[in-house]
């Protein structure tokens, strides 16, 4: 059997390696680095993909995330709510842009943004939302627009895990994650869903008037070449990476099928276990798996990690420390945040293998394990 991974990059390469290596070898013969065609091409190819009127490519998520908010002309000082349960990038550029992050919790069963919590954190301050559609599985958009509507606030969606997610609305149309909100935002991390082989990054909107500001903040501020309108920064997609998430892109609703049957794989074997929880998917999304994640009951995280590594199994914790306990946000009053959901979850979670090349042989091997530990 061939050894298992969290993701396994090597082997989707194999598959799609004649396709990628022309990709790369045509930037490589245009010496077009910076905004070369493949650029211009994946931006197309992404817009259309999402159905989304605008998308600017950036040097990473992180980098996405930044823009957005500074986009929205946000002054220091200004509220903007967001999950802890979430990877650090989220809630980091807020505090780097000196703007006050004001931690809610999660729902327990979808891991994402509570619905009433937002409410309960709404300020005269407030400016932003910034849901996380994490692991996957989109957060309650509907709720969460008709909340920014009501109170006249942002909602930038970070949807580095999710992309490719489909959200239903209660009226039955359905939209793609990260062009909901007044910006999306998403990553192309190798490991993530649509990942390039480097570090990569766009942001989609269906505003015209934002568009062209988030593109001129991406760009160093520059409204025509050398004119310098407002404070930006430096953030560009590779041609090289454009390449390659060119490719990737024709793939990525195969990819999100192929990590789909294994999420199902799993599903059935842990069905009738009672110890564990599998993840919850929420009537108005589907999953796209970017992480498979349990909930433990009684059993010892720690131990069953383990247990699971002395078979060569991996699994990862995502994320052992909520944002509001990071030393980071100490001065921001982080651990002020009561979030009993998420410091609950953060103690209990456990994230399996799951990517586009798991076959079956080793997901019977990792259900068996994880069964054989937790269901005795
Ligand atoms: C990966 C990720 C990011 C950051 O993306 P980078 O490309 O690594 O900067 C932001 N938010 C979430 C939820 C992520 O998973």
């Amino acid at each position: 059997m061939r050894p298992i991974q969290m993701v396994d990059l090597k082997k989707q390469y194999e598959h799609i390696k004649r396709d990628v290596d022309a990709a790369i070898h045509d930037v490589l013969d245009s010496c077009a680095f910076i905004n070369g065609k493949a650029v211009q091409d994946f931006t197309e190819n992404l817009g259309t993909y999402l159905q989304v009127k605008h998308v600017i490519p950036c040097a990473n998520g992180t980098d996405a995330l930044q823009i957005a908010l500074m986009a929205l002309g946000l002054q220091p000082g200004d509220e903007v709510i967001t999950p802890s349960f979430t990877y650090i990038a989220t809630t980091e550029v807020i505090a780097l842009l000196r703007l006050k992050p004001v931690f809610v919790d999660v729902d327990p069963d979808t891991f994402c943004m509570n619905v009433e919590s937002i409410e309960k954190a709404i300020t005269s301050k407030t400016k932003a939302i910034v849901p996380v559609h994490l692991y996957g599985q989109a957060a309650n958009m509907e709720a969460i627009m008709q909340i920014a509507t009501q109170h006249n606030l942002y909602v930038v969606e970070d949807n580095a895990q999710a992309i490719g997610c489909d959200y239903t609305f209660k009226n039955g149309t359905t939209q793609k994650t990260g062009t909901i909100g007044t910006i999306g935002c998403t990553s192309f991390f190798p490991s993530k869903n649509l990942g390039c082989y480097g570090d990569g990054g766009a942001i989609c909107t269906n505003d015209d008037q934002l568009a062209a500001r988030l593109k001129m903040i991406a760009n160093h501020g520059q409204s025509a070449r050398y004119y310098h309108d407002v404070v930006g920064c430096n953030s560009r997609l590779d041609t090289l990476q454009a390449a390659v998430l060119n490719v990737k892109l024709k793939k990525l609703n195969e990819y999100i099928a192929a990590r789909q049957k294994a999420a199902a794989f799993y599903n059935n074997a842990f069905a009738g276990n009672p110890n564990i929880t599998a993840p919850f998917v929420a009537a108005y999304t589907n999953h796209v798996y970017h992480q498979y994640t349990l909930i433990l009951k009684e059993i010892n995280r720690n131990q069953l990690h383990e247990f699971l590594a002395s078979h060569d199994i991996p699994s990862m914790i995502y994320y052992p420390v909520p944002a509001h306990r990071q030393k980071m946000f100490e001065s921001f009053g982080g651990s002020a945040f009561e979030l009993p959901v998420t410091d609950w979850l953060t103690q209990r979670v456990i994230s399996l293998p799951i990517h586009t090349e798991l076959d079956n042989d080793q997901l019977a091997l990792i259900t068996g394990k994880v069964n054989e530990f937790t269901h005795s």
